[in-house]
């Protein structure tokens, strides 16, 4: 039977007993004795086990009510002012948490100040929150409470998460929580004599010690200041009566402004932490249910279902990254792609010389450092089996719906659901959509007159016949683009003949190249070191060659000078010279790397022409000179049709309304990834997030974290999201007028519409996208809630 005593009775008993320890009088070993003692009087609900089990190195003691099983787990931080407070004092509040929640509850013993100032306390949270997840426990399975000074460490853990990019906890239960280390706000004078436990004198020494000399500004020791936007739910408790109340009030108005979802219990007559006295006092014990059944709440929070269509970079990388945040059934995380396998663009793109004209060490996930290649540039098979290794080890083999082509995706606004329909006559339904189609997965072929006369095999590079043999025949080539540069050196010693068909030249840059040898791949896995300064290295450099497409033009003058050398270099007629010298500015159209391709065109089965094509007759193509160039096969080098993003797949919203209409003056979307009146949608390498110079895989990972952000928003309590068309619109001026003023205004390319807009690149640094797509601001957003449980 369990014993109730009335509130008056405890208060008294707070003052009498507990306040006296926490006095600057009292020497901090004897406060931390006395306070375990004190402790060990209130009741623990019956049953509990404990266990000691550090995490992360950290000791800690795992709690766990008859019952608990979770599946989610609580990081229990307690308080004692920094410099006080364990297992003992605190075990009984973890056993009634443990009840509450149905969860362990792992309360860690952090180290303390005086001995261990500021960061040591946040740091062992830290070491411990990661210890939960590497032990398998999801974010989205995992609380943290703090109480008292234990609420100040919860919350410097989010900040240090955030900053890391790392997944937030689920949900947050503060109690009495002190973030103000100065003691400024009113409660601390209007409450001095009201609040039954603490002493001012004892707070200011105790921060002292904790701070001791770290900068007052630290961000993570005063974290009411800090930015808050994205942070999970917040369940604060805190009595009126306290000295520390102005810190929860403040706290929840700061929070509810940014956007975060806020329960507050501010208990009237009562003292500071009086949750701790659950099992003794009604008020404590109701307090504790309320937490609990919030935390367990938001921690069974539903998994949105999320449908990726395409299994290229972009629908590999965002599976991991569900997976990584909990995803593990497969009707909650689904990935569709028309093809037979994963791999997008590398998998189709299997013409000869294909390989990537971005160092692998940077063309590659950052999470995932890869072994495959066998050059710097590593060829088309080297990714494609990348690719299928880092999906298959991400766990993505069961999430794989493949040969399922999506046709239609239409929203169901009254049940906020997608529905997808495939070219099979499936539906798949979903609470999230994320298209990650690619903006080069369609091969553009044009309408040449005469095609359909021609005599001989016809294909698109991206969709290489390799059953047509070209040894010894005539080939016409048509494009010069990425492709053409590649496969051009790669056939011609065996073909008979090439005509290359230029509408326009391509501007080249010699192509760094190198075969990776054993000893090489022993350097990258030994040496981690090695491997991401390489990455960063090769940044670092495109960074600069994306200078010099947008704002520093001059830093784009000695990949002119390297491009004249090439030429002059490897082709010794003035008159062929002439006729490959582009006649727009340099990186106006994608600079090419390659140190084969003039050197195939100056040889002498190989011919340039320029006159543009009039029409294809049976035995060739004609140009408009009237002369007809003979051609056994035609090889279309002509790129994608890259400016409709997601088509042929169509796409409606809540009304009826299709994407392309809303895109019928050329595509937008807010930092590329959200498109206004379009819930739950998100675009990766949409609109605007194509990068002149650097790795689209870098801005991938950037797509797919503020993805995730947004995916755990919606878990954490949010029915739907939609950009506000204001965020989006001022985003797309922006994009234009930083565009207009690039290189890329200069001349027609895959990058602009017919009308001249700019809808593919992103006009600076991955650097920069990086940064704005750190966070998801839900103030950017319509967020509906879900409706009451
Ligand atoms: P592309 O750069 O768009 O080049 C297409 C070429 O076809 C251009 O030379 C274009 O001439 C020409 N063309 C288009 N329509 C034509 C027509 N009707 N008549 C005559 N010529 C015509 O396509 P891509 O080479 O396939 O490359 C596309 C993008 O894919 C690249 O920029 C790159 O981002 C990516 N890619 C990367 C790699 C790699 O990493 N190694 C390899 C291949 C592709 P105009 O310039 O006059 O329009």
């Amino acid at each position: 039977m369990s014993i109730r005593v009335p509130r008056p009775v405890v208060s008294g008993i707070v003052r009498a007993v507990v306040a006296p320890i926490l006095s600057p009088r009292v020497p901090v070993p004897a406060q931390r004795r006395l306070l375990d003692l004190a402790g060990r009087t209130v009741p623990a609900p019956p049953g509990v086990r404990r266990t000691t089990e550090p995490l992360g190195g950290v000791p800690a003691v795992r709690f766990v009510a008859p019952g608990a099983a979770g599946p989610h787990v609580v990081l229990f931080l307690h308080g004692g002012g920094y410099v006080t407070g364990s297992p003992g004092s605190h075990g009984s509040l973890a056993g009634h948490l443990s009840r509450a929640t149905g969860a362990p509850v792992h309360l860690l013993h952090y180290r303390r100040a005086p001995e261990h100032p500021y960061p040591a306390a946040v740091d062992d949270a830290h070491a411990a929150y990661r210890a939960l997840r590497a032990a398998g426990h999801p974010a989205q399975r995992i609380a943290v409470v703090g109480d008292s000074a234990g609420g100040g460490v919860a919350l410097a853990l989010l900040l240090r998460l955030r900053a890391a990019g790392e997944d937030l906890p689920a949900t947050v239960g503060l109690i009495s929580p002190w973030l103000d280390l100065d003691l400024t706000g009113p409660a601390v004078a209007a409450n001095a004599h009201r609040d039954a436990m603490l002493d001012p004198r004892w707070l200011a020494d105790s921060a002292r010690a904790y701070r001791a000399g770290a900068p007052a500004d630290t961000p993570e020791l005063t974290p009411l200041h800090a930015d808050l936007a994205g942070l999970p739910p917040l369940h604060v408790i805190a009595g009126a009566r306290e000295l520390l109340v102005s810190d929860s009030d403040a706290l929840v108005d700061r929070a509810r402004a940014a956007g975060v979802p806020v329960t507050y219990r501010r208990a009237p007559r009562m003292w500071h932490d009086y949750p701790i006295f659950a099992g003794l006092l009604a008020e404590a014990d109701a307090a504790v249910a309320e937490l609990g059944a919030a935390l367990r709440r938001d921690c069974a929070a539903r998994r949105p279902r999320v449908a990726v269509v395409g299994a290229g970079f972009g629908g590999i990388g965002m599976g991991i990254a569900l997976r990584e945040a909990g995803y593990r059934d497969a009707a909650d995380l689904t990935i569709l792609d028309r093809a037979d396998g994963v791999g997008g663009v590398w998998r189709d793109n299997t013409y000869p010389g294909a390989a990537c004209d971005v160092p692998s060490h940077l063309y590659s996930f950052s999470f995932a450092p890869g072994h495959e290649w066998s050059r710097r540039f590593a060829p088309q098979p080297d990714i494609l089996r990348y690719l299928r290794r880092v999906a298959t080890e991400g766990g993505l083999d069961g999430h794989l719906r493949l040969g399922t082509e999506v046709t239609e995706a239409r929203y169901d606004a009254p049940t906020a659901t997608w529905r997808l329909s495939t070219a099979g006559g499936e539906t798949v339904e979903a609470d999230v959509l994320v298209s990650a189609c690619g903006q080069l997965s369609r091969p553009a072929t044009p309408a040449l007159p005469g095609l359909d006369r021609f005599d001989g095999p016809v294909f698109h590079s991206a969709r290489w016949d390799h059953d047509v043999d070209l040894t010894g025949k005539r080939v016409a080539v048509i494009g010069t683009g990425a492709s053409a540069v590649q496969f051009v050196p790669a056939i011609a010693d065996r073909v008979g003949a090439v005509t290359v068909f230029q509408r326009s030249a391509p501007y080249l840059i010699p192509k760094p190249d190198r075969r990776y040898r054993a000893w090489h791949h022993a350097l990258f896995r030994r040496v981690p070191a090695w491997r991401n300064a390489a990455r960063v290295g090769w940044a670092a450099f495109f960074e600069v060659g994306a200078l010099g497409l947008t704002t520093v033009q001059t830093a784009a003058v000695p990949f002119r000078y390297a491009f004249e050398g090439l030429l002059r270099r490897q082709v010794p007629d003035a008159a062929l010279r002439e006729k490959l010298r582009p006649d727009y500015p340099i990186g106006c159209k994608r600079l090419l790397i390659s140190s084969e391709y003039l050197r195939a065109l100056a040889r002498p089965h190989v011919d340039v022409v320029t006159d543009p094509i009039a029409e294809v007759t049976a035995n060739g193509v004609r140009t408009s000179d009237g002369v007809e160039h003979p051609a056994d096969v035609i090889i279309f080098g002509t790129g994608f049709a890259t400016n409709d993003f997601l088509a042929p797949m169509k796409v409606f919203g809540p009304d009826g309304q299709e994407l392309s209409e809303q895109w019928r003056d050329g595509a937008r979307a807010y930092l590329g990834i959200t498109v206004p009146e379009f819930p739950n949608l998100f675009l990766l390498y949409g609109p605007n997030t194509n990068v002149g110079s650097g790795s689209v895989v870098h801005m991938l990972e950037s797509q797919i974290h503020y993805v995730r952000e947004a995916v755990h928003r919606l878990s954490a309590g949010a029915r739907s999201l939609t950009v506000r068309s204001e965020a989006a619109s001022a985003f797309d001026s922006e994009m234009q007028r930083r565009l207009s003023e690039s290189v890329w205004t200069g001349c027609s390319s895959w990058y602009r519409t017919a009308s001249g807009r700019i809808v593919n690149n992103w006009p600076g640094l991955m650097r920069e996208y990086r940064k704005r797509t750190s966070r998801f601001d839900p103030a950017d957003y319509h967020v509906e809630p879900l409706p009451a449980r």
